[in-house]
């Protein structure tokens, strides 16, 4: 098979989504499935609507439109402000879209028509410092939404956690649910859409006794890689490896642990620490940053990662039993999976998956 590529186990996305939304169902709250991971494909957007979730999302508007040949009915969400450039192509391939700008919000009216009105959610600041409108100003944006006849305010919604690292918690969640009923009763609506935030709010939705006006998630890193990502931990019952990156061995050399020669930078800034005398068993794989972000690239056991440079990812093999045209797997995080997944030298496969479901009888 061809080499560097990334298997995707679409059965074990859709055991991800499974579980998370019968859990979250369980305290009122659905799941949009975020598909920016994994480039917007089809086949996990499908995926995860067989498991639960109500609608997909994407930041970019070239991978909505690749979720356009799904079938049936699936709402789609730009979950990045639309930029003022591409409001056309916002309202002709998203349902939804997540805004904080009047000028924007206006644009998408002009772009939008009364028959198939655009939908807005409102995106509010709770101190992640990322997207987001000041409190205050909530109720004038509402305003402007309102005043279009092409538009449909859906909602409001959060993102905390991606920016500053903010945790999702009873107060600043509190403080959504409030806001919510204020507007509402300021303005004689009612909001469909309550967004709580990304895969960093499970924990919070999860053990909360109280998940207040917050009726919906926009979950992508714990469906594709079952981790949470404030702590970057596995999540009980979840597949951590719908995702595997295999890549070939193109050199494998007994070679001293120390490099000799006066030393500069390397290629990617500070050389990589070598530590151990004597020999060891060095692997080169076609595999570099153009490929994978280091960050987030998991080695089996035995292995380990002694650097990579743009097209070489240079490991430490130990004993193991590979010869040169053998490969490698490694488990991918968020990092290494993004630009994997958007590498357009690491060809993607998506396979059905195991049919046995261990989790569920
Ligand atoms: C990326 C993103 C998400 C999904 O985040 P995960 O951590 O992958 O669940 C949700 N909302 C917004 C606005 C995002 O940018």
């Amino acid at each position: 098979m061809t080499a560097p590529r990334i298997e995707i186990d679409l059965g074990k996305v859709e055991h991800n989504t499974r579980v998370l939304v019968d859990r979250l169902a369980l305290v009122g709250i659905r799941v949009t499935g975020i598909t920016k991971a994994a480039l917007g494909s089809p086949g996990v957007g499908a995926a995860m609507l067989r498991g639960g979730a109500v609608g997909l999302g994407d930041s970019r508007v070239p991978n909505l439109a690749r979720l356009a040949g799904l079938d049936g009915p699936t709402s789609r969400t730009l979950i990045r402000s639309p930029q003022l450039s591409q409001v056309g192509q916002v309202v002709a391939h998203a349902d939804i879209s997540l805004n904080t700008e009047a000028a924007v919000i206006t644009a998408l009216a002009g772009a939008a028509t009364r028959d198939r009105p655009h939908g807005v959610v409102l995106m509010v600041e709770l101190g992640d410092l990322r997207e987001g409108i000041a409190l205050d100003d909530v109720s004038a944006a509402v305003r402007v939404v309102l005043d279009q006849p092409a538009l449909r305010l859906a909602g409001l919604g959060t993102n905390l956690a991606c920016q500053n690292g903010v945790v999702p918690d009873d107060r600043n969640m509190a403080v959504l649910s409030g806001l919510v009923e204020n507007i509402e009763a300021l303005y004689g609506v009612t909001l469909g859409v309550v967004s709580g935030g990304n895969s960093a709010n499970l924990g919070w939705a999860l053990s909360t006794t109280d998940v207040g006006r917050i009726d919906e998630l926009r979950i992508g890193e714990a469906i594709l890689l079952g981790t949470e990502p404030l702590h970057r931990t596995p999540i009980e019952g979840l597949h951590t490896d719908a995702f595997v990156l295999s890549a070939e061995v193109i050199e494998l050399n007994e070679k001293p642990a120390q490099p000799w020669g006066d030393r500069g930078q390397a290629a990617f800034g500070e050389a990589p620490v070598r530590t151990g005398t004597g020999t060891i068993r060095q692997a080169i794989l076609a595999l570099g940053r153009q490929d994978v972000d280091l960050d987030g690239l998991v080695p089996p056991d035995g292995i380990e990662i002694l650097g990579m440079s743009s097209d070489h990812l240079v490991l430490d093999v130990g004993d193991l039993p590979l010869a040169v045209g053998d490969e490698v797997s490694f488990g991918l995080a968020y990092g290494a999976l993004v630009r994997a997944m958007t590498s357009p030298f690491v060809s993607k496969f998506e396979v059905a998956g195991a049919m046995l479901d261990p989790c569920r009888p």
